[in-house]
């Protein structure tokens, strides 16, 4: 009898209780608007900003509607003009091109490491071309972030960090979100808080908090924020910022101020699951793990792998098969965007020049989810079942290597 499992990939678990009677006050009071407050009221949006910043070390901190207005709204702070050349990393989430050109800019890509992360040689030789790089951990994969920060200190360009999958993560003990000059995080269901949406934006920079503020739609009452800097700091944003309205809501920050105090806890259940998953399938034949350096404190809610060598038509079969015993992996090599997985060359807006390593990394390239409600049982489970999936797939290169002695290289 072949193993098979019945999970779901996409269940998270449910907010916790504290969350639920913190969401309860705020519907009862009726007070779900962020300034919608009494007098001398803090409320929860701005509590959860004011912790947030206490839990990233930063001066200041702005939650917004959506992790991507969180990424559009600081483009907009830092001056990106319309038509100017943005970096950013060729593997990373629709939102994330997206908030380049809802801000008017180009997006410029960057290509991809065998580890996932931003190329810093490809990088080094585009930073003529930008004045901002935004560099995004995707799946949260930390790219050498001494290395590119004196790289891009160098060359005078200023790094936003797209934080979607590293709240939590650290870089050789820097909190992710906290080199550049600003840091976005997202708070939508499948990130490391759930709110359904949600955005946080986090800086030291009070002339960018400032502007994000207003930009947010804060009309004028910015004086409400506690994690903003002082009236002064306003003075022109409240002339020059338009209102773009994605703020967030009393209800959202109540659900996300107990997940956050959890935050530390849930990390190191995800970095228990992660491990499980991996070594369950180290060796397997046909599958190279990612290699996470030791400066790399990440957050292992997914899980990524190349398969080396196999071809498409060998990739969508294993994909199927491990769908057929309840193990849902992403491909990232599909011609057409599918669910989660569009690909640099799909966004025509960008008009993207071809980038040969990067498609040769996504051609190869397998995703997994890891949400909480998985146990560790699961996770060896599941590692067991790709682990079988590949030992008997027809078309892994590793197998015919071995079946005709050709040394593996
Ligand atoms: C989810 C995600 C975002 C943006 O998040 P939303 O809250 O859905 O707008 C940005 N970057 C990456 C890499 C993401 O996965």
């Amino acid at each position: 009898m072949q193993e098979t499992f019945g999970g779901s990939f996409t269940q998270q678990l449910p907010v916790p209780p504290e969350a639920e009677a913190a969401a309860l006050a705020v519907l009862r009071s009726g007070r779900l608007h962020r300034y919608n407050l009494s007098a001398g009221e803090e409320g929860e949006t701005g509590a959860l900003e004011r912790e947030f910043a206490a839990a990233t070390g930063a001066r200041y901190c702005l939650a917004v509607a959506s992790g991507g207005q969180a990424l559009a709204i600081t483009l907009r702070a830092v001056g990106v003009r319309p038509g100017e050349s943005v970096l950013t990393n060729a593997f990373t989430l629709a939102p994330v091109p997206g908030a380049v050109a809802g801000a008017g800019a180009q997006p410029v890509f960057v290509e991809t490491t065998e580890r996932l992360t931003i190329n810093l040689d490809d990088l080094e030789g585009k930073l003529g071309r930008a004045r901002f790089l935004l560099l995004s951990h995707m799946r949260g994969h930390i790219a050498d972030m001494d290395r590119l920060m004196a790289l891009c200190d160098r060359a005078g360009v200023q790094v936003i960090e797209d934080c979607a999958h590293t709240m939590g993560a650290r870089w050789n003990g820097v909190p992710s979100g906290r080199h550049g000059i600003a840091g976005c995080y997202s708070t939508q269901t499948y990130k490391h808080m759930n709110s359904g949406e949600g955005g946080l934006l986090v800086t030291d920079d009070a002339a960018l908090m400032a502007r994000a503020t207003m930009l947010s739609g804060s009309y004028m009452l910015y004086d409400r924020h506690t994690a903003a800097p002082g009236p002064d700091a306003f003075e022109e944003p409240i002339w020059e910022c338009p209102n773009l309205s994605a703020r967030m809501d009393n209800l959202r920050a109540a659900i996300l101020r107990p997940q956050l105090r959890g935050l530390a806890r849930n990390c190191a259940a995800w970095a228990e699951r992660y491990r499980a998953v991996e070594a369950g399938l180290a060796g397997a034949p046909g599958l190279h793990l990612i290699p996470r350096p030791a400066a790399e404190a990440f957050v292992g809610s997914s899980i990524q792998a190349l398969l080396p060598g196999w071809d498409a038509a060998a990739i969508a079969a294993l994909v199927a098969n491990c769908a057929a015993r309840g193990v849902e992996l992403k491909w990232f090599g599909a011609a057409r965007p599918q669910g989660f997985t569009s690909r640099y060359d799909h966004w025509r807006y960008a008009s993207p020049d071809p980038l040969p390593r990067t498609d040769r990394i996504l051609a190869e390239l397998i995703d997994m989810r890891l949400p909480l409600t998985f146990s560790l049982d699961d996770c060896a489970l599941i590692a067991r079942i790709i682990r079988d999936e590949l030992e008997r797939a027809p078309g892994n290169p590793a197998l015919r290597q071995a079946a005709t002695g050709t040394a593996a290289e």
